[in-house]
């Protein structure tokens, strides 16, 4: 257990009204000890929250006194205080056993955490759900969670997570859904391992067993060159082609039964196949967004107006394989703020840039796939002073294309090619708290960068393209 320290009191807030500090290490909250920052936000809420801290080796209590509902105003370190629950499965497509060695400790951790599903949308297997865990999860109405799915078939699921209770353990998935909570599924694409039949009967199993799944979206298995299971491979273009296929004509048979149509395919599919993205009306709502479906329309809406605000979270690092770390890709991408343009829309897009803007050809830098669907609207500008550099991933290889897992080695690499004296922008998605993902910063890439966050409004304005008017 780690007890949670305040990292952070909002000015004229209560907690600082009554006195409560950054440093402070909270001991009980209301008299009990929180295990994780849901439980510290439930206690928060309340009218009078008694706080028993320890500042500077010395005990105290703090009574705040505020009116129902108001929010606290301090910050805790992190989301959970007892342990992440870990995973006790053993997948072969598992990315953190494709990671080489040397890399942040956070990053090896392979957590199946029904908390941190509900918090950052990270995935969870239910191998480890408990009884406890469903009669917290409905009380508290701990809603969405998201749930690998995989297989629907027991034994395929066994196999895939490597775990006996792979089989069974879907039928947490079963009680949860009949207790209304909202489930985001997620099937990763293992060629020769549950496409083909074996996603057929997944599909009908969705269908019969969980038609009340909010979505399911289906990824194809991320493989870096440190993969040592013989038995994963990287799709053929014929075999994207086939799953774009069945996803389309799954879509068909849930839009006809359910009215809507509940599995979507992840943007590499599109971009494997050479295939065009479906319209951004076949998305229904872009649920899976954060878990690369629909990235390239939520962008294209964004660049061209057509939307008031980025579309959610962008994508973090891992968020397109299972595997995700409890931490690391959702902390605060560039803290130091560097030259990024943040803002909610386009009209309330604060410049924050620390060195002036120079007028310069600009480069993009971008991932091979990001380059495949940013060079087409870049072109839309007219300007020959703008070029895409695609980054070619050596660090991880395998198909390592997307810009979320550009690391600094690969992009210093990159421009190093490229003339002093222009611009270069580079997306945030790539950042966590302003290192990449080697351990880097951008400090020691061979020319100032530029950091933009990662979507089609600041991408526009970094540009000093005309904002457009997003469409009534
Ligand atoms: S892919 Fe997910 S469930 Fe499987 S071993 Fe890795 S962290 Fe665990």
């Amino acid at each position: 257990m780690s007890a949670p320290t305040v990292v952070a009191v909002a000015p004229g807030s209560a907690a600082q009204r009554a006195g409560v500090a950054v440093g402070d290490v909270v001991r009980a909250i209301n008299g009990t000890v929180p295990r994780d920052v849901i439980e510290w936000r439930f206690a928060a809420d309340d009218a009078e929250v008694s706080l028993d801290l320890v500042r500077g080796g010395l005990e105290l209590t703090i009574d705040v006194e505020k009116r129902a509902g108001e929010p606290l105003g301090a910050e805790v370190s992190s989301a959970v205080f007892d342990r992440v629950r870990t995973c006790d499965n053993h997948c072969e497509f598992c990315f953190i056993y494709q990671l080489p060695k040397g890399l942040r400790k956070s990053l090896y951790l392979k957590d199946d955490d029904y908390r941190l599903s509900f918090l950052y949308g990270n995935f969870t297997t239910l191998t480890r759900f408990t009884e406890a865990d469903l009669e917290r999860v409905v009380t508290e109405r701990l809603s969405p969670l998201n749930v690998s799915i995989h297989a629907t078939d027991p034994d395929v699921r066994s196999r895939m997570l490597k775990n006996p209770r792979g089989g069974m353990s879907l039928r947490w998935l079963r009680a949860l859904l009949d207790h209304g909570i909202t489930i985001r599924g997620q099937i990763v694409l293992c060629p020769g391992v549950n496409d083909g039949d074996v996603f057929e009967r997944t599909m009908a199993g969705v269908l019969d067993e969980y038609p009340e799944l909010e979505s399911v979206a289906v990824v194809p298995l991320g493989l870096s060159r440190f993969n040592a299971e013989a038995s994963m491979r990287l799709h053929s273009v014929a075999e994207a082609r086939a799953m774009v296929h069945a996803i389309h004509e799954w879509q068909e048979v849930f839009l006809r039964v359910l009215g809507k149509r509940m599995v979507f395919a992840a943007d590499e599919y599109y971009l494997m196949a050479g295939l065009p993205f479906p319209e951004p009306e076949a998305y229904e709502g872009f649920h899976m967004h954060e878990d690369g479906i629909g990235m390239a329309r939520t962008f294209e809406a964004e660049f061209f107006g057509q939307a008031e605000a980025p579309t959610g979270v962008q994508s973090g690092f891992f968020a397109w394989v299972d595997g995700a770390p409890a931490e690391g890709y959702r902390a605060p991408r560039n803290p130091a703020g560097d030259t990024g343009l943040r803002g909610t829309s386009a009209a309330e897009a604060t410049p924050v840039q620390l060195t002036p803007r120079r007028q310069a050809p600009i480069g993009i830098l971008t991932g091979e796939y990001g380059a495949r669907i940013l060079a087409p609207l870049v072109a839309t500008l007219g300007r020959d002073d703008i070029r895409v550099i695609p980054v070619r991933n050596e660090f991880f290889g395998g198909n390592t294309s997307v810009t979320g897992l550009m690391v600094g080695e690969d992009i210093a690499r990159t421009l190093a090619a490229e003339p002093a004296g222009h611009r270069y922008l580079l997306p945030d998605v790539c950042l966590s708290e302003g290192r990449f993902l080697d351990g880097t910063t951008v400090d020691t890439l061979p020319h100032p960068v530029e950091v933009v966050a990662t979507d089609g409004i600041a991408l526009r304005r970094a540009l000093g393209a005309p904002i457009l008017e997003p469409v009534a």
